[in-house]
């Protein structure tokens, strides 16, 4: 099962991906993890990645394109994938069809977690991230001053700069600009999963099940 997970900043990939992870034993492709730690590990790349991410700005096609197709050449991603932040224009999706053509592989679904902008505003300008581990907590504003610690590992939980309120309304201006047209394309190739990403985690979940089931079971022997 080749799957991405397509929307918004704040949209609900991440807890989503946890899902499917555990449902079809692939591995999540999530580029702003990969990059977050390119850019943690502080080499001349991280740096470079590191100027883009601070402004709210996308990563060059060049630079993600690297990354992916050394993670998809993994033995662990032999039997399918989710990818989480790419491609997020029609250009990169283009080269992420014919990368897969190559290695012999397709897109089997694009699921995209549908949220009104206001919605994505609320939820990413509460967010905050551990410093270790990437994972994320949302709070309340008048919590801010007094964080707890990270309950997977105790690091330390920040706010990411591009989650700040400043910047979270640019990243989706950015989005919505680059990405909307990906709908069509994807739509085109009789992908898209158009799914309400503003009901429950549960609900959202549910759905994603129901309709790759459905998807799985029409494909046959593919
Ligand atoms: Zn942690």
């Amino acid at each position: 099962m080749n799957l991405i997970l397509f929307g918004a900043p704040g949209a609900g990939k991440g807890t989503q991906t946890g899902s499917l992870i555990d449902t079809y034993h692939i591995p999540a492709i999530a580029t702003g993890d990969m990059l977050r730690a390119q850019r943690r590990a502080g080499t001349a790349l991280g740096e470079q990645v590191k100027s883009y991410m601070d402004r709210g700005e996308l990563v060059p096609d060049n630079l993600m394109i690297d990354i992916i197709k050394e993670r998809l050449q993994k033995p662990d991603a032999k039997n399918g994938f989710i990818l989480d932040g790419f491609p997020r224009t029609v250009a990169q999706a283009e080269a992420l069809d014919r990368k897969l053509d190559q290695l012999g592989r397709r897109v089997d679904a694009v699921i995209y977690l549908r949220v009104s902008r206001q919605v994505l505003i609320d939820r990413l300008s509460h967010r905050y991230s551990c410093r270790t581990c990437d994972a994320v907590y949302n709070f309340a504003p008048q919590q801010a001053g007094n964080l707890p610690r990270c309950s997977v590992d105790g690091g330390d939980l920040y706010q990411r700069p591009d989650d700040r309120p400043e910047i979270v309304a640019h990243r989706i201006d950015v989005f919505l600009k680059h990405t909307a047209p990906l709908i069509d394309y994807y739509t085109a190739q009789h992908k898209l999963e158009n799914i309400d990403g503003q009901m429950s985690v549960d609900d959202v979940r549910a759905d994603i099940t129901r309709r790759l089931s459905a998807l799985r079971k029409g494909a046959g022997s593919r």
